[in-house]
């Protein structure tokens, strides 16, 4: 059972207020921008870096039935959560995932995020998306070859998610080609680019992090420096490729800004929930210490508000060798999952700080 709505009783916060003494950097909204939802681990594809570690042989026995999750939204918007980002595991395999969405979509929510395999997109489920409105898709690509991207994903993942975009291709749904740059990938960059414009997606370029299966695989994929300056410098030429908010860590290297918010939301302008109904500060910290609650014995508003870890781990103020870097202001210290995952510690540099690839006179300006 669900507790009471956590509105009730009281005014509604204004929406996304600053928390008293705090700005967005700093302790957090009264309530996530987006809210990244895994509804289930269960997925018909098993990729090798897979960030939670989803597949064929998980049990969905556990998730939230489709009443308890349709609860979760009710709360969402009474929080006043701007967006529900919908992911997994495949989403598409959760029991009345498009219940769901229409659900979200009665409840307020305009935008409806959904990152997708492709794998599943049938001709039916593409026109039910269209119907509802307001979709925006995210569907996996790990490369522009079948070889590369199924070396990654699994046989026939490119095929499929190559036939679906194809078949998104002049429908009403805002679509993405995301693609997730490893050192077995980087040289298909400019390839994956011409692909998504081929069928009429915006190429979205994400971060490797070592989560889910992504921790055993982070050494054979992690991009090399070399790999990581030269992604730098491809995308400050091509202001049409999103990278969400995943490269921040390459600021330090100059030039455009790569978009998004610049520094870590975890805890402060997003959060994870799994489909176990989890809470976590996002997708990619999902370690017993860093567990925030569960929407089975709490409300979402209470975990957000009061989980020591978010108040004290991820709003607590920045240590570290960081805080003096001069570089800090555009890197923020880079990603707190890759640090923990890499050396166990959130007060060190990101594991993949850039500043050694700098001009000597930046580096030692930042230094
Ligand atoms: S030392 Fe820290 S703040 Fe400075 S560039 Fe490296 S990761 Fe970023
Ligand atoms: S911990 Fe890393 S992956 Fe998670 S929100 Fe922060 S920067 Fe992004």
């Amino acid at each position: 059972m669900f507790p009471p709505e956590p509105g009730a009783g009281r005014p509604a916060p204004p929406l996304h207020s600053v928390r008293p003494g705090g700005a967005a950097r700093g302790r957090g909204l009264s309530a996530p921008i987006t809210v990244t939802w895994e509804v289930t681990n269960r997925c018909n594809l098993r990729c090798v870096h897979c960030l939670s570690g989803s597949g064929p042989e998980i049990s969905g026995a556990a998730e939230l039935s489709l009443d308890e999750a349709r609860g979760v939204v009710d709360q969402l918007a009474a929080a006043r959560v701007f967006q529900i980002h919908f992911g997994g595991g495949e989403p598409f395999v959760y029991p009345g995932f498009m219940e769901l969405l229409r659900h979200a979509r009665r409840r307020g929510f305009c935008c409806l995020c959904i990152s997708s395999n492709g794998t599943l997109l049938d001709a039916t489920r593409i026109a039910a998306l269209e119907r509802l409105g307001g979709v925006y898709l995210q569907v996996s690509l790990d490369g522009a070859t079948e070889a590369t991207c199924d070396a990654l994903r699994g046989p026939g993942a490119f095929r499929r998610a190559v036939a679906a975009l194809e078949r998104l291709r002049g429908r009403e749904v805002v679509r993405t080609v995301n693609f997730v740059y490893t050192a077995a990938n980087a040289h298909e960059l400019d390839a994956v680019h011409a692909l998504a414009a081929r069928v009429g997606a915006t190429l979205r370029v994400t971060r490797l992090k070592p989560s889910g299966r992504g921790r055993a695989a982070y050494d054979r994929l992690r991009p090399s420096p070399a790999q990581l300056a030269a992604l730098h410098g491809w995308l400050q030429g091509r202001p049409d490729v999103l990278t969400g908010d995943t490269f921040f860590h390459l600021a330090p290297l100059g030039g455009r800004d790569l978009g998004g918010f610049g520094f870590c939301g975890a805890a402060r302008l997003t959060c994870l929930l799994t489909p176990t109904g989890d809470v976590f500060p996002c997708a990619f910290t999902q370690i017993p210490a860093f567990r925030a609650g569960n929407l089975r014995s709490a409300s979402f508003q209470a975990i957000w508000d009061e989980a020591p870890v978010f108040n004290e781990v991820f709003r607590g103020e920045p240590a570290g060798a960081c805080v003096s870097c001069s570089a800090y202001e555009g890197c923020g210290g880079g990603c707190p999952a890759v640090k923990e995952a890499l050396t166990g510690r959130l007060d060190v540099p990101d594991p993949d700080c850039v500043l050694p690839l700098c001009a000597p006179e930046a580096a030692g300006a930042a230094s």
